[in-house]
């Protein structure tokens, strides 16, 4: 097993960045107003890593 990608929804401030970039792997949540991860294994991980990059508040992390 690699690393898991998880969101901080705590800090997620919803903007959809990452989820316009891998959406196999984000999703936004209407509910919440937040994003979520819907598949940790939907894309590679330097797309992954790609959105992790261009959070606005870096509540994206990577889990071993
Ligand atoms: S890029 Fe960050 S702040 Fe924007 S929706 Fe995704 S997790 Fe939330």
């Amino acid at each position: 097993m690699g690393k898991v990608v998880y969101i901080d929804t705590d800090e997620c401030i919803g903007c959809e960045s990452c989820c316009e970039i891998a959406p196999e792997v984000f999703q936004f949540d209407q509910g919440s107003g937040k994003a979520q991860v819907y598949n940790p294994d939907g894309a590679p991980e330097d797309k992954i890593q790609e959105a992790i990059d261009t959070c606005p508040v870096q509540c994206i992390h990577w889990e071993d």
